[in-house]
């Protein structure tokens, strides 16, 4: 039995969602936040907070009640994030602050509110949910997969930085998982992958069909939240963890970038290169 208490951001559906009501059944003191507490109404866990990742001062209120109420934060889990699809040239300058904001800035505005509470307990476990997209970059996914090479920016440094503090930081790394994620990137990118006159229009029909095709073997948020869990709890937790990247994504991984090319172009069809000269 845990009495540890474990800050959630992003619990509203998909992996906080999951994540919040499993680790209450392994008895946690969960605190599960949104931007709209009213999304939480089914999870049953300690307590829901609203909490938006862009607001200090949402922060730093649920980051005090929680210290008012149980006297310490024991895990923090850095969830909250969303992905925009386009063209680098295509997405505007506003488009890609806003996911920074949640994505990269909202995960260091966390960072600054709980751990100076660690420090003072001299304890502490930082759980990022990072993605392979933080690796391994498709077209199309490129501000998306810049805010998870943030991630692991972030993670890296921090883990050395708090480790004297014992403090430790974990990333996690997953492929793709059935959640809210794929419709709000599709709403986000409805106009920019849909626009007839954009000079990206065959890269995003042939983006289409393959991540469609790839979504279909979509792995459940539980996937996750067990790794999550495997992290809280393990006694020495790794750096990260892959979770349901299947083994021809690992391979990828590890080629060189002319090969990577190569397999990327034959997967969306991109054309062989326009010569110079021509
Ligand atoms: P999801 O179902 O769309 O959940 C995303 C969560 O983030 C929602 O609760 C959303 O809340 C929240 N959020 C967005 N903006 C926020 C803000 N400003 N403040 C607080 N919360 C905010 O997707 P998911 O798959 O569970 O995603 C969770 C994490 O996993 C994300 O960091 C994502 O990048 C990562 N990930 C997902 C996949 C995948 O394939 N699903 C793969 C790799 C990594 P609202 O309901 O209020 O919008």
């Amino acid at each position: 039995m845990s009495s540890k208490t474990v800050l959630i951001t992003g619990c509203s559906t998909g992996i906080g969602h999951d994540l919040a009501r499993r680790l209450t059944l392994a008895n946690y003191t969960v605190i599960a936040t949104a931007r709209h507490p009213e999304t939480l109404t089914d999870l049953q866990v300690a307590l829901k907070l609203p909490l938006d990742v862009t607001n200090s001062a949402s922060i730093a209120s649920a980051t005090e009640e929680v210290v008012r109420r149980f006297g310490r934060v024991d895990i923090l889990v850095n969830n909250a994030g969303y992905a925009l699809r386009g063209a680098v040239e295509e997405i505007s300058d506003e488009q890609v602050h806003k996911m920074f904001d949640v994505n990269v800035y909202g995960v260091m505005r966390m960072m600054h509110a709980v751990v100076p509470q660690m420090r003072q307990q001299k304890a502490g476990r930082i759980i990022n949910i990072g993605s392979i997209g933080g690796k391994l970059v498709m077209p199309v996914n490129g501000t998306y997969s810049a805010t998870k090479f943030a991630i692991e920016a972030l993670s890296d440094a921090s883990r050395l930085e708090l480790a004297p503090f014992g403090i430790q930081v974990v990333l996690i790394e997953p492929g793709n998982i059935r959640s809210n994620f794929a419709a709000t990137a599709q709403a986000h990118a409805k106009e920019i992958l849909s626009n007839p006159d954009s000079p990206y229009r065959a890269l995003y029909q042939q983006y289409l069909q393959v991540t469609t095709t790839m979504r279909k073997q979509e792995a459940e948020p539980e996937i996750v939240s067990q790794v999550v869990q495997q992290a809280i709890e393990a006694s020495k937790p790794k750096a990260r963890y892959v979770v349901a990247v299947p083994f021809s994504n690992r391979v990828v991984l590890h080629l060189g970038d002319s090969l990577r090319d190569v397999m990327f172009r034959r997967l969306l069809k991109i054309a062989p290169d326009r010569d110079a000269s021509e």
